[in-house]
């Protein structure tokens, strides 16, 4: 992921180096080949746009030009920039205190990655001390609710699955069911649709009034590229989520998507995933992942 990306950037940045002291002509050369490269890693075309403008402002002043080491100011306007694209902080998963079960639920499209993420969040939260149930609402792909449950077992985290039939009615049920044995935090697993549809949305908006969740998390494939803009602003306006999971890092997209995500909602990413174990899932730091991605 972000490998091209992150030559061009560099190979940008090694020019600029070479050249000692800059001029408003090399920044501006420089911000052009900056914006080509997120284009070409298709990040949405809005988000390159403010994204170099700000980095142009922030290079064009006296104090960078002037400088004795103006190439390396430029490369940290990038990296702040970047990581303030990417979202400055890390975002904690907010947990109510006065509530148990603690609900959350995911949401996203079918094959983004989901019900790993599920599995992946109960192994992180179980490493916590927390004791996790974990709610097989997705009834629509049958091998959805037996794909957790083999999760599941495998990290030792039980699965509600119910009725197999009604989402809404599992979802409710697994509220109790936690309540009954003694499991702190819920994690709704949703049904997805290859692309956005009026049921599946009709769908999360009655699990989310059935169960009020304390957080909803968005899982975002992150070999999607541009067009998952769409798809999460679809996702904030009908349902809202507090925050996004970004999974398949591992792979070798060009990560528009992952670039573009935060500018477009707002909503943080809060974790990501590197891989289809039980224990690939991290929690997020836009400052780490802008410096891997400058190199
Ligand atoms: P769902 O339809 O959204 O529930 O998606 P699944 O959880 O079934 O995931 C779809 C496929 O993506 C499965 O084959 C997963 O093993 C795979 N997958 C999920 N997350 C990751 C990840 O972070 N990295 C990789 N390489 N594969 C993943």
């Amino acid at each position: 992921m972000f490998n091209s990306l992150s030559e061009r950037l560099q190979d940008t940045f090694d020019k600029l180096r070479g050249k000692g002291k800059l001029t408003e002509a090399d920044i501006n050369v420089a911000m052009r080949e900056i914006r080509m490269a997120l284009l070409e890693a298709d990040v949405n075309f809005r988000v390159v746009k403010d994204f170099v403008a700000s980095c142009k402002e922030k290079c064009l002043t006296a104090e960078v030009l002037d400088s004795l080491t103006p190439a390396q100011n430029v490369v940290r306007i990038v990296l702040d920039q970047l990581t303030e694209l990417l979202g400055t902080t890390e975002s904690k998963l907010v947990l109510a205190q006065n509530r148990t079960p603690n609900v959350i639920m995911l949401v996203g499209l079918q094959g983004s990655g989901k019900t790993t993420a599920a599995a992946k969040l109960a192994y992180l939260l179980k490493g916590q001390g927390h004791s996790p149930l974990l709610a097989a609402c997705d009834t629509h792909r049958p091998a959805a609710a037996d794909q957790l449950a083999t999760l599941g077992a495998e990290i030792g985290v039980p699965v509600y699955r119910g009725d197999g039939k009604d989402a809404v009615k599992v979802a409710s049920e697994s509220i109790h069911e936690a309540v009954d044995h003694l499991n702190d935090i819920v994690i709704v697993d949703t049904a997805g649709r290859l692309q956005i549809d009026e049921e599946m949305m009709q769908e999360a908006v009655a699990i989310k009034q059935a169960v009020r969740p304390d957080q909803i998390l968005m899982v975002v494939d992150a070999m999607t590229g541009q067009d998952i803009v769409n798809v999460v602003q679809t996702f904030a306006e009908r349902v809202d989520f507090d925050g996004v999971i970004m999974s398949k890092l591992d792979g070798d997209a060009r990560g528009g998507g992952a670039l573009s995500v935060r500018a477009v909602t707002g909503k943080p990413i809060k974790f990501v995933s590197m891989g289809e174990k039980p224990d690939s899932l991290e929690v997020f730091h836009p400052d780490r992942m802008a410096k891997r991605i400058l190199g």
